[in-house]
């Protein structure tokens, strides 16, 4: 039997340092792959460090590298769909570009895969960079997410998964800007063949997060409008009580002024 296409999409913006060190781990943990071939696709999310520059070294030495130029900052979750769009393989795994997604569970996961799940994902059981505040803030907003709507998010599960080609090519069908990508594959997930690694995040290996506390916030708020019919619903309540407001206020004032409008 010919071998599979694993393709792994990583998405990263100012990540310079960190590209190396993860295309090396990753070609050390998938050397012993059985029946599979590999193609990493960068997704550079307009980098102004040297990512790309890094990226097209390790492309240069090898060619299952492929890349993907944003030409500005579109955000992780845009950058994920790109690479999700060029990928060619049977599957799809999607990681960070910090290490902090380790590649040690890469074979894990494709042996998962070649076992029958269409779907792998993860359990950050314990991220040991995350703040109290930051973890409390999580913990309220798939609270309130999950409340508002129809579609259930499981908490703690990173951007770290595997997707068969059979779901890529369903989610390749949604072209919403601001997309929750873990929304949308909660949305279509099969109730079976779906498999879930529990994993301890390990600090970044270098730089900075790229997430701040507005930038987390606006993927938040547009991520309970995007999966919640709560807000168009209020907003057509708030529109109509509006409108009856004015009507009868207008209905009251033209009866006072009856007199003089004769
Ligand atoms: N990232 C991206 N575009 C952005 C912000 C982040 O592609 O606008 C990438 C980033 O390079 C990393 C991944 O998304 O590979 C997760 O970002 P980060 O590690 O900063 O998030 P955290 O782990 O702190 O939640
Ligand atoms: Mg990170």
């Amino acid at each position: 039997m010919p071998n599979k296409l694993i393709s792994i999409v990583v998405s990263a913006y100012n990540e310079q340092d960190n590209v190396g060190e993860l295309y090396r781990q990753l070609q050390k943990n998938l050397t012993d792959v059985a029946g599979v071939n590999y193609e990493i696709i960068f997704v550079d999310d307009g980098s102004s460090d040297n990512t790309l520059a890094n990226c097209k070294k390790l492309q240069k030495k090898d060619k299952r590298v492929k890349i993907v130029q944003l030409q500005r900052n579109f955000g992780h979750e845009i950058a994920m769909t790109a690479g999700m769009d060029y990928a060619k393989g049977n599957a799809v795994i999607f990681m960070d570009a910090d290490l902090q997604h380790p590649p040690a569970y890469v074979p894990q996961m494709i042996k998962l895969w070649q076992e029958g799940n269409e779907i792998v994902l993860t359990k950050r059981v314990d991220n040991k960079e995350t703040s109290k505040l930051y973890k409390w803030c999580a913990k309220i907003f798939y609270y309130v997410l999950n409340v508002l709507s129809d579609t259930k998010v499981m908490e703690s599960a990173p951007d770290f998964r595997l997707i068969d080609r059979k779901y890529v090519d369903f989610l390749k069908g949604f072209n919403e800007q601001d997309r929750l990508f873990r929304g949308l594959l909660s949305w279509i997930m099969p109730h079976d063949k779906v498999a879930i690694i529990d994993f301890t995040a390990p600090e970044r290996f270098s730089g900075t997060s790229k997430y701040n506390f507005v930038k987390s916030l606006k993927l938040a708020m547009n991520s309970i409008l995007q999966f919640s019919v709560l807000p168009l619903r209020l907003a057509t309540v708030i529109g109509l009580f509006g409108a009856a407001l004015a009507l009868l206020m207008g209905a009251y004032f033209f009866f006072l002024h009856r007199d003089t409008l004769q």
